[in-house]
C-alpha cells in the first residue's frame, strides 16, 4: 500500500509541473491562461484516503474466534440431539437374534430415527447463527438393518450411548456465517472394531448370520438353501483344513436349529479326534480368540475377501495371532471341543465377500477328495 501512496504522490506532483509547464508553454503574455485552476482538479479524484493501509489481519484472534464459534455450534447441536431407542429395547432380546427378522422395521424406524434426530439437531444450530440459510448440511449415517442388529446383539441397551459416542460432528464458519455442518457416524466394520476382540467377532458373526437368513424386508432370503457358486480359481486353491476327512463323519447340518432353536446352523461340523487343523487358505488372521459358543476360534480372510472361521479348538492358538499371514496348508490349531460343543470336532463356516456364509458342506465334501499332502 505505502508504495501506491508514493505513485500517487509521484503522479500528482507530475500533474501539476505538466499542468504548471502547459500553462507557461500555452500561455501568451496578455492572453487569457488556457487553463484556469479548476482544471487541473481531475487529479483530486484520486483520493488518499482510498490508499489508506488496513490494519494488519490478527490470524490468531480470527482462529481463536472461529474455534470458540465451532465449540458453541457443536455444544448446541448435542443439546439438540435426542435419541429414543426405547422402541428397540423394548421388543428385543439381543441374545435371540435368530427373532430379528419379525421386528426388521423397528430397526429400520431406529436407524432413520437416529439420522432424522441428528438432522433436526442440525437445523436447531443452523437457526442460532444469522444468514445461514446456505448451509450445507450433510448427515451421513448409513447403517441397514442386518448391520444395526448386529450392533445391538453386542451392545444392547448400551448402544445408543455407543452411537453417540461414535459420530462426528463437523461444523464450518465464514465469519459470523455457519457454511456447513456434517455429522458422520463410521460404518459398521469400523463401529464393529471400536470394542474389543470378542465383541468384533460377535457383532459380525450376527450381521453375517441375519444377512444370510433374512432378505431385506425381514423375510426368509430365497437365497438362503441354495447350493453356494464358488470361483474355480478360488476352489482351485484351496485344501483341506484337516489330514483326513471321513465322509460319514461329515454331514449336511446347513441350517438345523442350533441353541435350542434360537439360531441357524451355518457350517459344517466335522467329527475327528484331536488332530491338526490347517488353513485352508492363504490369506490374514482376521481373529484368534474365545467365546462360550464358538470355543477357542481362529478366523482368517483371503484376498478375494472370503472369510474362513475355525472353531471349537482345544486352545487357543499356539500357532498364529490377529494380523498375521498364513499359507494354504499351515497349521492353525488343534481340534477340540470347547464353546458350545460336547465331541471333538472341527466346526468351518465360510463368508463371502458379500458378507453372507455359505454351505460349506458343498467344499468340504469337494476338500475331502482332495489328497493334502501332494499340496504342502
Ligand atoms: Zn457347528
Amino acid at each position: 500500500m505505502g508504495r501506491h501512496i508514493w505513485q500517487v504522490i509521484i503522479l500528482l506532483a507530475l500533474i501539476v509541473l505538466l499542468a504548471s509547464a502547459t500553462a507557461s508553454v500555452t500561455r501568451a503574455p496578455g492572453s487569457e491562461p488556457a487553463f484556469s485552476a479548476e482544471d487541473s482538479t481531475p487529479a483530486r479524484v484520486l483520493l488518499l484516503s482510498d490508499f489508506a493501509t488496513p490494519e494488519p489481519l490478527d490470524f490468531t484472534a480470527i482462529m481463536a474466534r472461529d474455534l470458540k464459534l465451532q465449540e458453541e455450534a457443536a455444544q448446541r447441536f448435542w443439546s439438540a440431539f435426542f435419541l429414543d431407542f426405547s422402541q428397540l429395547y423394548e421388543c428385543m432380546d439381543p441374545n435371540i437374534y435368530h427373532r430379528f427378522g419379525d421386528v426388521w422395521d423397528v430397526f429400520t424406524q431406529t436407524e432413520q430415527g437416529f439420522a432424522r434426530a441428528a438432522l433436526e439437531a442440525a437445523k436447531t444450530v443452523a437457526v442460532a447463527y444469522p444468514d445461514s440459510d446456505a448451509l450445507k448440511t450433510d448427515i451421513a449415517i448409513d447403517l441397514p438393518w442386518r448391520q444395526l442388529a448386529g450392533l445391538y446383539c453386542v451392545y444392547g441397551t448400551r448402544l445408543h450411548t455407543f452411537l453417540e459416542e461414535s459420530l462426528t460432528v463437523e461444523i464450518q464458519f465464514k465469519g459470523e456465517r455457519l457454511t456447513s455442518l456434517r455429522v458422520t457416524l463410521p460404518d459398521f466394520f469400523s463401529l464393529a472394531a471400536c470394542g474389543t476382540a470378542n465383541d468384533a467377532y460377535h457383532a459380525r458373526m450376527a450381521y453375517f448370520y441375519l444377512n444370510t437368513v433374512f432378505a431385506d424386508g425381514g423375510e426368509y432370503s430365497p437365497t438362503l438353501y441354495k447350493k453356494p457358486e464358488l470361483p474355480e480359481d478360488l476352489m482351485a486353491e484351496l485344501v483341506p483344513p484337516l489330514p483326513y476327512i471321513r465322509s460319514r463323519f461329515v454331514r449336511n447340518t446347513w441350517g438345523e436349529g442350533r441353541s435350542r432353536r434360537t439360531r441357524l446352523h451355518m457350517g459344517t461340523d466335522i467329527r475327528i479326534g484331536q488332530v491338526a487343523i490347517f488353513s485352508c487358505s492363504d490369506g490374514t488372521v482376521l481373529f484368534s480368540s474365545y467365546n462360550t459358543v464358538s470355543g477357542n476360534y481362529v478366523c482368517v480372510v483371503d484376498a478375494r475377501g472370503y472369510e474362513y472361521q475355525y472353531m471349537h479348538m482345544r486352545e487357543l492358538s499356539p500357532f498364529v495371532k490377529p494380523g498375521d499371514e498364513v499359507r494354504a496348508g499351515q497349521q492353525i490349531g488343534w481340534v477340540g471341543t470347547t464353546g458350545n460343543s460336547i465331541a471333538n470336532h472341527l466346526h468351518f463356516s465360510m463368508v463371502t465377500p458379500e458378507h453372507q456364509y455359505l454351505n460349506t458342506y458343498y467344499v468340504i465334501r469337494l476338500l475331502a477328495q482332495r489328497d493334502l499332502w501332494s499340496k504342502r
